[in-house]
């Protein structure tokens, strides 16, 4: 076993051991960082001073017989999360200069239990995105494929992950930004019911929405990290205040007896037939284990595209009018007037997507549209939240694929945001109705993954962890590596 491919358990019992320090793993893997992120783009800041001197001081806790578990194991952070003195640029030009005065909670948490972060991962513009493909610092390449997309908005974590550049990287999950990226490269990433993390310090992207989540190979690699993260926050008004589970220790939790809904919407149009064998056979992996398998019908969910394009559009024209030019981020050169100040630092420092975003919001909420458009969505999106309470009243889980198809080709859907909204179409109604929901590997189509994924009722994270650590205890794709990375 080489420690790249080394599970977290694996990691923090070696170093629990003394059979290497938390400084000789930051290096380990500061040097794949090296030599493989020029050809992948995965992270737009490495911090290894930072990172060898946290490393530093988590062997001297160690030494001093203060260690946690997870004290001197290294992951990465999405460039969502505000990390003090280090640049956060939420993949912006926007936020190019801007050097966060404060450590997001998932970041500070994440310290105070030992974990060293070795740099901050690429990202679609304000987590606006499916393939990575809008970030001011270029596409991140996938692994599997270096012409392909790594899915979006987390692609630098997903990439950096499957690469085994980093063993765990943190994500963000507004409409299936954690999932489908994970489905892409072939990791396993969980997002988290709404407001089992906090917020507090994640750049908004639609704060109805946004849920932060942990992205790693095994979904035992997940449940050693988001204990870390998750809790109740005072700083996040949305967070729950509800104690934390031992994810780690309930993954053992029998599969017998556990009902399983196949969602019927999503087994049909649409869906390649290369990623829906793949999914059909994980559900067989999951009968022989002994679940009950039965079809579940959420007929609205069908509607949430279109649902979350009005809703998340409406929060982010809100959320990022906060970027003005004048109090933090890009400022135009030489103003004319305070206007013109305004304008083109926006029109400069945002890039497509976003000002396609922000205008599509603006519009929803002006007085004439909003009860034909806002109004309506946050209707369907009620109807569509029914749905799945009903169907949770009959199963425990509900399976269906993560993304329609495996990773497109780089340049492929970026012409084209109506294609490229479509490829969220399964990961979407987790977010519009706050449900915790995972990705695992289940195989490949050709020489891409696929991913399977497991929606959840509110805060069934430990039950969604222990389904998805049975099935990868019966197989293998979780630890699969692409060659050139092994
Ligand atoms: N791809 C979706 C979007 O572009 C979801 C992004 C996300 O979850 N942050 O909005």
């Amino acid at each position: 076993m080489s420690l790249h491919t080394a599970s977290i358990g694996e990691l923090a019992r070696g170093l629990a051991a003394g059979q290497y320090s938390a400084v000789e793993l930051a290096r380990h893997f500061l040097d794949r960082i090296g030599r493989f992120n020029p050809a992948l783009n995965a992270f737009v800041t490495v911090t290894a001073d930072e990172a060898l001197a946290a490393a530093a001081a988590a062997d001297a806790s160690r030494a001093a017989g203060r260690a946690g578990v997870l004290t001197g194991v290294p992951i990465a952070h999405k460039d969502i999360f505000c990390t003090q003195g280090v640049k956060t640029s939420c993949g912006s030009r926007m936020l190019d200069n801007f050097i966060a005065p404060y450590d997001a909670t998932v970041v500070s948490r994440m310290a105070a239990a030992g974990v060293v972060y070795l740099g901050k991962t690429n990202m679609d513009e304000f987590a606006m995105g499916s393939s990575n493909e809008t970030s001011w610092y270029g596409p991140v390449r996938n692994p599997w494929d270096p012409s392909r997309v790594p899915g979006g908005s987390s692609g630098g974590s997903a990439a950096a992950v499957a690469g085994r550049l980093v063993p765990a990287a943190t994500g963000t999950d507004t409409g299936g930004s954690i999932r489908q990226p994970a489905a892409l490269v072939g990791i396993s990433g969980i997002k988290p019911t709404y407001g089992r993390v906090s917020r507090y310090g994640m750049i908004a992207f639609a704060s109805s929405l946004d849920q932060a989540g942990i992205m790693a190979p095994s979904a035992e690699d997940c449940a050693y990290l988001l204990g870390a993260m998750a809790g109740f926050d005072p700083r996040d008004s949305t967070s729950v205040d509800r104690p934390v589970p031992d994810y780690v220790a309930e993954l053992a939790t029998p599969l017998a007896g556990l009902r399983i809904g196949v969602l019927r919407e999503f087994m049909g149009e649409g869906l390649e037939a290369g990623t829906g064998d793949r999914v059909r056979e994980a559900i067989d992996v999951y009968r022989r284990l002994g679940a009950t398998v039965v079809d579940v019908s959420c007929p609205k969910l069908p509607l949430s595209v279109p649902t979350y394009y009005v809703v998340a559009p409406a929060e982010c024209s809100s959320n990022l009018s906060r970027f003005d030019g004048v109090r933090f981020g890009y400022r135009c050169e030489n103003p004319r007037d305070l206007l013109d100040l305004y304008q083109r630092s926006r029109a400069e420092g945002f890039g497509p997507e976003v000002q396609r975003r922000i205008m599509t919001g603006t519009y929803v909420l002006s007085a004439g549209y909003y009860d034909a458009y806002y109004l309506q969505a946050q209707k369907v999106r009620s109807l569509i939240a029914d749905d799945f309470r009903r169907a949770f009243t009959e199963v425990d889980l509900i399976l269906c694929p993560t993304a329609p198809g495996p990773a497109f080709p780089i340049g492929a859907k970026v012409d084209d945001p109506v294609t490229m909204y479509l490829n969220d179409i399964y990961t979407i109604g987790a977010n519009l109705a706050g449900l915790p929901a995972m990705s695992i590997p289940c195989g490949f189509d050709g020489a891409l993954p696929v991913g399977l994924q497991l929606i959840g009722p509110h805060f069934s994270e430990s039950r969604m962890l222990s389904a998805a650590h049975a099935y990868q205890r019966e197989t293998d794709w979780h630890v699969r590596v692409p060659a050139a990375y092994a």
